[in-house]
């Protein structure tokens, strides 16, 4: 006869949405190995859809990377949480290379397999023979997903799980890029192309931050009057631009449209610094200008996240207005509605269990 322990673990079935052969997804369900000894099996609760999971789309993916839910199983080396511990999912790194080891887990020197490798770092899988699963170390568009002490963090268990799922990717980024890697200050002024999520959290964060001012740049009105109510001291639509030449500090650009970046290029003044999240590369300016990549906002999740929960409540940080809810079942279309710009940020959630 066994003895129950809360560290012994076992293989489950689950339900994941599944890239079909014809790109769209199907439910299945599948066998998911048992958590390793660093690992956590966590149910997901609520998964927001961000714009990496569209271009990942390939026949097999298990793709998600917003997870939030409620642990039910840990290995036997995990020593953060415990099952029923309720938490936040984000992206994946190892915990033990240079980068790592200084707190800097955005520039993890196995960031690129371990997120978007669709395996664990030795390259094997918990999941059937062709699933490409362990994206960001989640795939949380399922019912239950393997994740590591690396890529999760603990919140309180009376928060609503399903409004703080997308702080683990976009907000976390848009608002870390403003925090972490700018450090924005009052006498700043920045402009930020494209409001979409990403764009948003930067505008509530360089509010919060008291910046002398902050440009948004959009083509829809909807958002344009969005950014001014969330702290934009200006909106304007694309194509119909001021000159801003040489005037800003910090241009962050979402968008990745090369006249807009262009755009912003020039609106910089002698030594700023021009933040592209749409993951091209950049060379240095003349002038002192710089061109910066940025991954994650520099972010370390266990710290940044509860900071951003803590905004929120506070009312500093209201990005529960950026969020539409769908069924789980609903995914193809709010993928759609996230695609197409209908939604800002897209959040599927799990029908609540007894
Ligand atoms: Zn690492
Ligand atoms: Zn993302």
């Amino acid at each position: 006869m066994s003895v129950y322990s809360p560290k012994r673990t076992a293989p489950r079935m689950i339900e994941a949405a599944v890239v079909s052969d014809n790109h769209q997804l199907k439910f299945e369900k599948l066998r998911l190995s048992a958590p390793r000894r660093n690992e956590v099996g966590v149910r997901i609760v609520a998964c927001g859809i961000c714009h990496t999971d569209i271009s990942f789309f390939s026949p097999g993916a298990v793709l998600g990377h917003e997870g939030a839910g409620i642990v039910e199983q840990i290995g036997s080396a995990v020593t953060t949480v415990k099952p029923g511990d309720h938490v936040v999912l984000s992206f994946q790194s190892c915990g033990q290379c240079d980068a790592c080891s200084a707190h800097r887990p955005a520039d993890c020197e196995h960031f690129s397999t371990l997120n978007f490798g669709f395996s664990r770092l030795d390259g094997s899988s918990a999941y059937p023979p062709g699933i490409s699963g362990h994206f960001f170390g989640q795939s949380s568009f399922a019912s239950y997903a393997l994740v590591t002490e690396q890529n999760l963090v603990k919140v309180g268990k009376s928060l609503p799980l399903a409004t703080l799922a997308p702080l683990g990717c976009g907000l976390q980024t848009g608002a870390g890029t403003v925090m972490n890697t700018l450090k924005v200050k009052k006498s700043d002024r920045l402009l930020v192309i494209g409001t979409g999520a990403v764009g948003m959290a930067a505008v509530m964060a360089a509010k919060i931050a008291g910046a002398k001012e902050i440009i948004a740049l959009d083509q829809h009105q909807h958002r344009r009057d969005l950014a001014l109510e969330l702290g934009a001291t200006e909106a304007m639509k694309t194509g119909k631009e001021r000159s801003l030449r040489e005037t800003l500090d910090y241009v962050i650009d979402t968008a990745g449209v090369s006249a807009l970046d262009k755009l912003g290029q020039d609106a910089l003044k002698d030594g700023g610094t021009m933040v592209r999240l749409t993951g091209t590369g950049g060379a240095t300016l003349s002038r002192g200008r710089k061109i910066l990549s940025v991954i994650q906002g520099d972010s370390v999740a266990q710290a940044f996240i509860p900071k951003m929960i803590t905004l929120w409540q506070a009312g500093q940080f209201p990005f529960d207005r950026l969020l539409h809810f769908y069924d789980f079942q609903d995914i193809r279309q709010a993928i759609d509605d996230a695609a197409c710009g209908k939604v800002m940020k897209a959040v599927l959630r799990w029908p609540a269990q007894a």
